[in-house]
């Protein structure tokens, strides 16, 4: 039996899969068993920024797995330390927890935030993704994520993104924080304007409920900052990390500003949480952004790629939107076909929602890359 047979006996059967397996890739190039070649648009979900097989990081995980792989933070420990310092002067934040998802992340977030200001409620967006263990889960928007699960955790409610008004009418004195994400990701590539989200920080600020920054997929790069919060001049109380955050290496972090206080101790933690091996990868991983000025690249490519998308001219295009390299194309209709059509051009791409087309490619793609990526959409949106 090949892979796909075998994980085909044995999966969990919760997820959806493309009839290929993937078993090599190379900067924002796959391979698959059959030894063919796709231009990477998927970037692991947002967790490949850096590009696949990346030589320093891989060489910065050899080097730490034969070192130190476990140290539970009942230890201190130098790469601990070091991505600690790295990451509260990157973010200006001045502490930080370290966990191993994107959920786990939101989850410490919101622990952290009803921890500090010993409030309960959560006010969260509609088409917010925020994870699926249960308090992310409870701030997740969508219905089928939700549904199977109630009753979920009490005192979550949703608020239109980008309103407001209606965030205004939401936040009182038993909110806890509200959390919201740069530009929504699995909710269909939404951009947060300016005015909403330095609202959100100001309501925040004067009713005492903390602001929790999602940037889970946003951050180390993708949409042309190396954290989409700096577009718009915010200071989060609690930032939430994870997928680009160490190269791949499963790695998730909360950075937390003055407002959040102390955390008294043994109140919440992790026993993979800061081990060496996801810190090495992701110092490695910050050195690389650093050197190669991926988000100045995100912000450049991401410019010509969203003209270039915005160019094609097809009666199936609702909208073309977008910040740096995360990019969607919305249609008039379903896009699982149009999805199947671009892997057979070679093109691997993500849907958001079911009419959204999402591109999250490693940063390090090349120009001419992109250019195929668009006469390859333009060629399907035809067919
Ligand atoms: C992917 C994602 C999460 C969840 O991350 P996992 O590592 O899959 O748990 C949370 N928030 C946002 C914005 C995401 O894109």
């Amino acid at each position: 039996m090949n892979s796909i047979e075998i994980e085909s006996q044995f999966t969990s059967g919760l997820y959806t899969k493309r009839p290929i397996a993937i078993v090599r890739g190379k900067g924002a190039r796959l391979w698959d068993s059959e030894g063919r070649e796709y231009i990477d648009c998927v970037g692991g979900q947002g967790a490949a920024n850096i590009g696949h097989a990346n030589p320093q990081v891989v060489q910065a995980i050899f080097e730490q797995a034969a070192t130190l792989i476990s140290c539970p933070e009942m230890f201190y420990n130098d790469r601990r330390a070091a991505l600690e310092e790295r990451l509260c002067r990157l973010t200006g934040l001045p502490r930080v927890f370290l966990c191993n998802s994107g959920t786990e992340a939101v989850e410490a977030a919101i622990k952290f935030s009803r921890l500090a200001t010993g409030r309960q409620e959560i006010v969260a967006c509609m088409r917010a993704f925020h994870g699926r263990t249960f308090g992310a889960l409870s701030a997740t928007w969508e219905k089928k994520y939700r549904e199977p699960f109630e009753p979920l955790v009490p005192g979550f409610r949703h608020v239109p993104y980008n309103n407001l008004e209606a965030l205004d009418a939401a936040v009182g004195p038993s909110t806890a924080a509200v959390i919201l994400e740069v530009v929504q990701g699995e909710g269909g590539v939404n951009p947060a304007s300016t005015e909403f989200l330095r609202g959100a920080q100001q309501l925040c600020r004067q009713r005492g409920s903390l602001l929790i920054i999602d940037e889970v997929q946003t951050g180390f790069g993708r949409t042309g900052r190396m954290f989409a919060f700096q577009h718009h001049n915010l200071q989060p109380d609690l930032l939430c990390l994870a997928k680009s955050i160490a190269g791949g290496i499963p790695m998730g972090a909360v950075l937390m500003g003055d407002r959040v206080g102390e955390l008294p101790p043994q109140t919440h933690g992790s026993t993979f949480g800061g081990n060496p091996l996801a810190c090495a990868a992701s110092l490695a991983t910050i050195d690389f952004i650093e050197t190669n000025h991926l988000p100045e690249r995100a912000a450049e490519l991401g410019e010509w790629f969203l003209g270039a998308l915005m160019r094609l001219e097809s009666p199936l295009i609702r909208d073309v939107r977008g910040l740096g390299l995360m990019v969607g194309i919305e249609l008039r209709q379903k896009v699982t076909p149009y999805l199947q059509s671009l892997m057979n051009e070679g093109i691997l791409a993500l849907p958001a929602g079911l009419t959204v087309i999402r591109f999250l490619p490693p940063l390090v793609i090349d120009k001419e890359d992109l250019e195929v990526v668009v006469e390859k959409t333009r060629k399907v949106l035809d067919a």
